[in-house]
């Protein structure tokens, strides 16, 4: 690996890889497939580029975010490496001028679209050329389990088909299992080699707050943090406004910031924002795209998060620098509603009903918020972690072991193929048809709940969801499974610790079925 830090210092200016870079670096110039999950700032375009830059020929790069492929090129040509980009919005002479540099050798990455990437005449190119890499940046758009699915990028299998012999990296900051599945699924990756970097962000506090007073209570909170950035993330446009414009009229250098505004104005929001001249934006998820600001002190949801991938990706944007940064999520049952309409009205709403229901069970829980976190990105934290509001006020807890035991030998013994409803049905020895027709009354665990109200095995279900000892499976009737945690809890006599339902608040206790 000298060459590789060579290129490093050389063409980035760095002395050392992040953890993983290297691994990564290392799979793809062994010719494996990769697929690469790494939180947003971790690091991850190195991992190809590096690469790709050691071997001969040209590696394709494809991202959807079409409008950060100019400044990305321009920032790797700014520091010598050979890149360029092809895209709908060139014209055809640039195109062709691009496509030529590619065959005399000039160029070392081809940023493309996934349209222009799944088109006849790229497909053509591809076979003049000596194609030593394929890199699919944001490949959670290739899943419709990601949050942010992309049509064209379902016919990316072609690659693997047509180029068997070039490995194909994915890389991608949103981890749950089930979209890492489906983009090897969808890419066809031959026996991938897969690097999952931790996600915790230990520096980032986490606070949710019932959604009441919210205006009074941002005015406290900044009040607490004088002279710090910080983005307020509202769920409308008109919100954004309306907000920015009531926290200017009580002193504070507030301007907001969605897509509705001119190209322009956003430009210079955004710079106003990074250089602190206005140092806090009231803001749509619009913001914050490749916005790389290190010292953002808080991120205040105005609004519920659509789901626990958005949350994440939009808290993240505090603390870059490591240091201690501050998160408050206001949580009210009418965003919920306002979500659901949305979702109503778009596609795939199965999916997105589930994300939606456990960004919910998310703001319920009466258990430590980064455990929850952690274990929906398929993580364990072993210790509470004493950043988060459960963790500074914690609800009175009980050893849980035996609830958990019979819970997780009744979904074992259903196989892992049967829903929460179902499952607690079973524990508690209900003879409905559906039961004895299927032999469910036969297993072991049968009515070895009986003791337990139907209402207090669905919280906790959803307590043993949230800590990690069982996961859904969106993609098969929200069949409950088994985590390797939980398997410890089954036969390696682990111990598990619940809270009292008689101490959560009324609000947790009308916690949806999962
Ligand atoms: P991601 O794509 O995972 O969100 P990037 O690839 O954009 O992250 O990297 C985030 C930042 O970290 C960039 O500014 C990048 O230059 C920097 N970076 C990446 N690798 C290293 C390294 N080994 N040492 C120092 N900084 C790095
Ligand atoms: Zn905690």
């Amino acid at each position: 690996m000298k060459l590789a830090n060579r290129i490093l210092k050389k063409y980035f200016g760095y002395d050392k890889f992040r953890p993983l870079q290297g691994e990564v670096i290392q799979s793809i110039l062994n010719g494996n497939d990769t697929v690469v999950i790494m939180p947003t700032g971790g690091g991850k375009s190195l991992c190809y580029q590096i690469p790709a830059l050691m071997m001969e020929g040209v590696a394709i790069v494809v991202s959807p975010l079409i409008a950060l492929m100019k400044d990305q090129v321009e920032g790797l040509q700014a520091n010598g490496v050979q890149a360029g980009f092809l895209n709908s919005s060139q014209s055809a002479q640039v195109q062709n001028e691009i496509i030529e540099d590619v065959h005399e050798g000039k160029i070392k990455l081809l940023y493309v679209s996934p349209e222009k990437l799944v088109s006849q005449d790229f497909y053509y190119l591809l076979l003049q050329l000596k194609v030593n890499l394929f890199a699919v940046d944001e490949a959670h758009c290739i899943s419709v389990w990601g949050h942010d699915f992309r049509p064209e990028y379902s016919k990316m299998a072609y690659l693997k088909k047509h180029f068997p012999l070039v490995p194909v990296v994915a890389l991608t900051a949103t981890a749950d299992s089930l979209t890492q599945k489906d983009i090897i699924r969808q890419l066809g990756l031959d026996a991938p080699k897969l690097f999952l970097s931790s996600f915790d962000r230990p520096n980032l506090s986490l606070k949710v707050a019932p959604g009441k007073d919210k205006f009074k209570s941002i005015l406290g909170f900044l009040r607490q943090r004088p002279h710090q950035s910080g983005i307020i993330y509202c769920l409308s446009r008109k919100a954004c406004e309306g907000l920015s414009e009531k926290l200017r009229n009580s002193g504070v250098n507030a301007s907001y910031y969605h897509a509705g505004l001119s190209p322009d104005d956003r430009a210079k929001r955004q710079e106003d924002f990074i250089n602190d001249t206005v140092p806090i934006v009231c803001a749509t998820i619009a913001f914050g795209m490749g916005i790389d600001k290190s010292n953002v002190r808080w991120v205040i949801h105005y609004n519920l998060p659509r789901n626990i991938e958005s949350y994440y990706q939009e808290i993240g944007r505090a603390g870059r620098d490591g240091l201690k940064a501050d998160t408050l999520l206001f949580y009210s049952f009418s965003d919920v509603i306002v979500h659901r309409k949305f979702i109503e009205e778009s596609a795939l709403k199965e999916v997105s009903h589930a994300k939606l229901e456990r960004i919910q069970q998310f703001c319920d829980a009466q258990i430590c918020r980064r455990k929850i976190l952690l274990s929906y990105f398929g993580e364990h934290l072993e210790e509470d972690c004493g950043n988060c509001d459960v963790c500074k006020d914690p609800p009175q807890q009980f050893d849980g072991t035996l609830i958990a035991q019979k819970a997780l030998s009744a979904v074992f013994r259903l196989k892992e193929q049967v829903a929460a409803g179902t499952v607690i049905d079973v524990l508690r020895g209900s003879s409905r048809q559906e039961i004895l027709s299927r032999g469910y009354n036969k297993i072991k665990t049968y009515g070895a709940g009986k003791d337990v109200p139907h209402q207090d095995w669905q919280q906790y279900m959803l307590q043993l969801l949230n800590l990690g000892y069982i996961s859904v499976a969106y993609d098969e009737g929200n069949a409950l499974k088994l985590t390797e945690q939980s398997k410890e809890v089954l036969f390696s006599g682990r111990k598990v610790n619940l809270v009292h339902l008689a101490t959560m608040k009324a609000e947790a206790q009308k916690a949806p079925v999962i």
